[in-house]
């Protein structure tokens, strides 16, 4: 078995500047006041549409992430349904194919001890609860190569998987729903191995398109 920590990718390349420009453009169609636009107005024209709740604007422009995290999070995340989602399936991956290396990978959870690169509990410092966590992916493991070598399909041998098991999920939000998203998910209500992903996406996306995420990381940082 493998344990890893998770991660995100943005596969998009992003230029907030071209970002804030179409929002404006698009944004002063309403009241034909294209006129208006001159080389800086564009963020603050923006900053103006969210202090207004004027959200709408922001639909024309959609994101994509990859997410490398566990099946637990992976949950929460497809919940938000404005946004589309591909997940790796655990019906037709069959972990005990070579592509897989023949076995399965675990997603390091951030309130135990660090057991990535196969570092197991046995050593000072690690508690119960790594034990108990580390010995339950193992025999989830063993069970799940159990079924599979009686017979079972992947998509049967599933049942025994846990939540840590690690998946891959591709999210595309528009920017509204990416801000929504990013306010439920940073907050502090939200679960940790959860906000452990996403406050370094907000940190990211604050610092490649400007304006847009201000608010959403203002709050959360004064929770
Ligand atoms: C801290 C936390 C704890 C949670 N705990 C639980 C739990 O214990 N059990 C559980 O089942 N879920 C739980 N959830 C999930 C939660 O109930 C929502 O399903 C999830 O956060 C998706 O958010 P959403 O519905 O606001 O938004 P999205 O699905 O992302 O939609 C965005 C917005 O669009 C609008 N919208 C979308 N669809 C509709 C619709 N059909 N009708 C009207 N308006 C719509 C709403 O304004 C919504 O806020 C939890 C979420 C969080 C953040």
């Amino acid at each position: 078995m493998k344990i890893i920590k998770p991660s995100y990718e943005i596969l998009d390349p992003i230029d907030g500047q071209a970002i804030l420009k179409k929002l404006e453009l698009i944004g002063r169609v309403s009241h034909k006041s294209e006129d208006h636009i001159t080389e800086t107005s564009a963020a603050p024209f923006v900053k103006k549409l969210i202090d207004l709740g004027d959200e709408s604007v922001l639909e024309h422009v959609s994101i994509t992430v990859r997410f490398i995290c566990d099946r637990g999070v992976s949950h929460e995340l497809v919940r938000h349904r404005l946004a589309a989602f591909t997940q790796e399936s655990t019906r037709f991956c069959n972990y005990s194919q070579d592509k897989f290396g023949n076995q399965l990978t675990f997603i390091q959870p951030c309130f135990l001890h660090d057991m990535t690169g196969g570092k197991i509990p046995n050593s000072f410092g690690y508690t119960s609860d790594d034990n108990v966590w580390y010995y339950a992916m193992r025999d989830a493991e063993a069970a799940y190569f159990g079924m599979l070598r009686e017979g079972a399909k992947s998509e049967e041998a599933r049942s025994v998987l846990p939540n840590s098991l690690k998946t891959e999920l591709i999210m595309t939000a528009n920017l509204r729903e990416l801000r929504h998203i990013l306010q439920l998910r940073c907050s502090k209500r939200a679960h940790p191995q959860c906000r452990e992903l996403m406050i370094p996406l907000l940190h990211e996306l604050q610092s490649k398109i400007p304006i847009v995420f201000d608010d959403i990381a203002e709050r959360i940082n004064h929770e």
